[in-house]
């Protein structure tokens, strides 16, 4: 991989353009997809009914191999597509970029190229219309709204001007961009539903329908990144933004609902002040880096989170994540 990119995510030469200071959503006129929102309508309806037959008629291992999948898949936009490609946090090995790309197209949430592109932009413009999930045009618009309708011209515009030179640099990126649609098809809906069927004989409505839930899981526990942890929460690292710790997200997620640090410090690999407390996807960076396969991991210095804890974060009152680095920090002390 090139080196890191000098400036930090969001990178956007973009002198010259509007300034857009947060919260920030000017008057607009939607363009309904239509027929996006009847698949997301048939899915979210496909997985309750995939949850009901999870709980009442699906074989055990049918119920291990989901959770399974579930896990895959948000280890491919968590670890992959988020603190890998979009952040550059750490660095992978070719065999750990590979399954993290096939655990992406599990999870199906587009490519990773894209993925990048709108996360990179998410940074740099938050909560503003450079946001292609701008939260300050509300709960349903940054949850699931902005993927139903068309682009903001303020991010068509500036999603131009975005430094993607790193991932047109990357062959395994450039391969699933390439060849996403037979991917995502393949890897997240085809063999999951096959594999319960050829291996367990699950029945095709079992497998397919649980594979569903497993599907719009992921995809809601993503979305909600993007409208529940810029709306709800915390703020004890910067007061001055949006995006906030919130615990639902940092479940639905494996660990990505710190969001208050995460934004405040978005090289750091754990995207979150915890380790690997309740942070699956550090876990497994973490585990990876042991075995080789991930290194380079960027982590936020002790004194430069305090410091800027007291000049920027809301002391008011303490989550559960600064708490428990209290405690560690505590129990590294007296074992000292
Ligand atoms: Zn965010
Ligand atoms: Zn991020």
């Amino acid at each position: 991989m090139a080196p890191y990119l000098t400036v930090s995510t969001g990178m956007v030469a973009d002198e010259g353009l509007k300034k857009l200071v947060a919260p920030q959503a000017g008057p607009r006129e939607y363009q309904v997809t239509w027929h996006r929102v009847l698949l997301l309508t048939y899915q979210h309806i496909a997985s309750i009914y995939g949850l009901h037959l999870l709980t009442t008629r699906a074989a055990w291992p049918t119920i291990v191999f989901n959770m399974v999948t579930f896990y895959l898949s948000s280890l491919g936009v968590c670890a992959g597509a988020h603190r890998l490609w979009s952040h550059r946090s750490y660095k992978a090995t070719r065999p750990l970029q590979m399954f993290l790309m096939l655990c992406h197209s599990i999870a199906s949430q587009h490519s990773i190229f894209i993925w990048v592109k709108d996360h990179r932009l998410h940074h740099r413009y938050s909560d503003t219309d450079g946001d292609p999930y701008n939260a300050s045009r509300g709960f349903v618009y940054s949850h699931i709204g902005w993927t139903c309708v068309n682009r903001h011209p303020e991010v068509q515009k500036r999603g131009k001007l975005v430094d993607l030179s790193d991932i047109f640099a990357n062959p395994i990126v450039m391969f699933q961009k390439q060849h996403k649609e037979w991917l995502n098809m393949v890897m997240g809906f085809i063999l999951p539903t096959f594999i319960p069927m050829y291996f367990w004989n699950e029945t095709f409505s079992i497998a397919f329908h649980a594979n569903q839930f497993r599907y719009i899981l992921c995809l809601n526990g993503t979305f909600s990144i993007n409208s529940l942890a810029h709306m709800f929460g915390t703020q004890p690292y910067d007061k001055n933004i949006a995006p906030s710790q919130n615990i639902i997200t940092t479940l639905t997620t494996c660990g990505e609902g710190f969001h208050n640090y995460h934004h405040t410090f978005p090289f750091d690999y754990k995207a979150g002040e915890v380790g690997s407390f309740l942070n699956f996807s550090t876990s497994f960076i973490y585990f990876c880096a042991k075995l080789g396969l991930a290194y380079d991991l960027r982590e936020v210095s002790k004194d430069v989170l305090e410091q800027r804890m007291t000049r920027t974060g809301d002391r008011s009152k303490d989550t559960y994540g600064v708490q428990f680095m209290r405690k560690q920090e505590m129990k590294e002390e007296s074992a000292d």
